[in-house]
């Protein structure tokens, strides 16, 4: 697959028409971002904020269905690929493309990881760990209000 290195597209993977596609990227400022969302959405997808665990809105959302960015609404996560990781927020273990995220190197607080924001409104996402379960060994670590969930 052929990575598109335009400045204002970007390919994603549409789950829906089940193809990759090409769409503008989406760039807002602060201000913008903040009359768009709840608090809580622009606290955690703009500010790169973590909300307290337990308190995901998908406790019990598993199944068909897809996860997608709060802010652009693209594919992110497969309900099929959500798993209970036990630590209070919603776990996934693999994106629906990899070209819909992208991982950035974080060294906030002391730790190294590897930030996860959506690849085209560059919308902060969670953390993606190396413990995960089969098949890929990844745990998408992932704040519920960066997501918003569609049913099949
Ligand atoms: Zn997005």
């Amino acid at each position: 697959m052929k990575y598109n290195r335009d400045m204002t597209n970007i390919q994603i993977y549409d789950a829906r028409q089940n193809k990759v596609v090409t769409v503008e990227r989406i760039e807002r400022s602060d201000s913008e971002w903040k009359k768009l969302l709840t608090g809580k959405q622009y606290e955690i997808t703009t500010r790169k904020g973590t909300e307290a665990p337990g308190t995901c809105l998908f406790e019990t959302v598993h199944g068909p269905g897809i996860f997608r960015c709060v802010r652009c609404g693209t594919d992110l996560f497969g309900g099929a690929t959500k798993f209970d990781s036990g630590t209070g927020w919603p776990s996934y273990y693999e994106p629906v493309s990899p070209l819909n995220v992208t991982e950035k190197s974080d060294r906030s607080y002391g730790m190294v990881r590897a930030e996860v924001v959506c690849a085209r409104c560059g919308s902060h996402l969670g953390h993606v760990f190396e413990d995960g379960p089969p098949p890929t060994g990844l745990r998408y670590c992932i704040n519920s209000a960066s997501l918003k969930f569609a049913a099949k």
